[in-house]
């Protein structure tokens, strides 16, 4: 079955009916400690997902830190000129130069290059230049170190991942220890790299931090997802969701002249259950049928409700045979479940009407009409039964 990602998948269940209900506080319970275990390491595909989500900010919010980060990298000149104001003119001219050089990577169609490599040419290209211009100035590197330590920050939280930070921080440090060991005396030298190195390990610290908010704030984004889209009873897609889903596999059906077909489920007799054995019972009966049939879908299908004891399979690259094949696949399974009740052993049935999209679907509710006639004949012929739309 698709959904968003990875982290809104409900975890597999069990094909026994008579399994936890979803949406106990048990289960919220194990969730919620489930979610602090992926604090600490969240699966591949959600951390690739976070990933993506913060490249996608960044790549929109450089244009704008980019030019302010070179900006500020220019204007430091005013404080070589207190240092000595006949270097500060040639110190000026480095600065301006390496912004020229690092502003390629300001803006997106310059460099096809990923956000992450656009952020390390303009942070190597200016921090670079002002670790030179603190080294041509006398005793500019110890002045200096306060302003070179403060770009570590804007490294960390420009990444957010130590690799992209160590990358990022490697050339500039380098520079720094080489021409600290070069220009100053032992003393300066040892004080002023403990301080840097003090500065970075601040610096990681934050990114760390920061990097607990980001996974926090996006489970929880990834979480509100979920429950806008998602059936809080059954956990299958809601009825909003499947038609944003239904929509679009229509529009590339048509477009694409793709094979595309519907399935549209409905519970035999299920008032006589809820009056039998309760709407409880009858509640669970709905959570088993969605349990089974998202284990028997592809991982390409989409399975919603419709509302009440109505669902429906989105089907794409399936033709006719399949499509029925599928729904028949579905009836079957479904009959094969025994729900254990107070009142003894419950079995129910399923009635399907299946669609196939042709020339005369131009849109998701008419697919769904033809789907909902075909359901009508199942009912009408003696329920538990397939039938197909268009077909006598
Ligand atoms: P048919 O075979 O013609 O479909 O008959 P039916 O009894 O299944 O259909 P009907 O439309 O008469 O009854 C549907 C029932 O589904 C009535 C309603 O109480 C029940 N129902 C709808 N939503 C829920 C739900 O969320 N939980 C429970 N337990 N019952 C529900
Ligand atoms: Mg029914
Ligand atoms: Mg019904």
């Amino acid at each position: 079955m698709r959904t968003m990602n990875a982290t809104q998948r409900p975890p597999a269940a069990p094909h026994a009916a008579h399994a936890a209900p979803a949406g106990t506080p048990l289960r919220t319970a194990t969730r919620q400690r489930m979610g602090l275990q992926r604090l600490r390491a969240l699966p591949q595909p959600a951390e690739r997902a976070m990933h993506a989500q913060h490249d996608a900010e960044l790549e929109q919010m450089l244009p704008v830190l980019g030019p302010l980060f070179g900006l500020g990298m220019v204007l430091f000149a005013v404080w070589d000129m207190l240092l000595d104001p006949h270097l500060a003119r040639y110190t000026l001219a480095l600065r301006a130069l390496a912004v020229l050089i690092g502003s390629a990577a300001y803006f997106p169609n310059a460099l096809c290059w990923s956000v992450e490599r656009r952020c390390g040419h303009i942070y190597v290209s200016h921090v670079c230049a002002l670790i030179l211009c603190e080294f041509l100035l006398p005793q500019g590197l110890v002045y200096g170190l306060a302003g070179v330590a403060a770009c570590n920050f804007a490294a960390a939280l420009c990444t957010l991942r130590l690799p992209a930070f160590a990358r990022m921080l490697a050339a500039p440090t380098v520079l720094f220890v080489a021409l600290s060991a070069w220009r100053l005396p032992w003393l300066q030298c040892v004080s002023g790299l403990m301080q840097y190195a003090f500065a970075v390990a601040l610096a990681a610290v934050v990114l760390l931090v920061m990097r607990v908010f980001q996974q926090k704030s996006f489970l929880l984004e990834q979480q509100l997802l979920h429950l806008s889209q998602h059936d809080s009873l059954t956990g299958a897609c809601n009825r909003r969701y499947l038609e944003e889903v239904a929509e679009r596999e229509l529009a590339l059906a048509q477009r694409h002249g793709r094979k595309l077909a519907v399935a549209m489920l409905d519970i035999d007799h299920f008032k006589q259950v809820n009056d039998q054995y309760g709407h409880e019972t009858g509640d669970r009966v709905l959570q088993a049928l969605v349990r089974t049939c998202h284990g028997q879908l592809r991982e390409i299908d989409h399975f919603g409700r419709l509302g009440g004891e109505e669902f429906v399979c989105v089907l794409p690259e399936t033709d006719c045979d399949e499509a029925l094949r599928c729904a028949e696949r579905l009836r079957h399974s479904l009959s094969l479940l025994t729900i254990a009740t107070p009142l003894g052993m419950l079995h129910f049935t399923v009635s399907v009407g299946v669609a196939v999209y042709g020339p005369g679907h131009a849109n998701w509710p008419a697919l769904l009409h033809d789907a909902d006639l075909a359901l009508y004949r199942a009912k009408h012929d003696g329920r538990n039964r397939v039938a197909l739309a268009g077909a006598r």
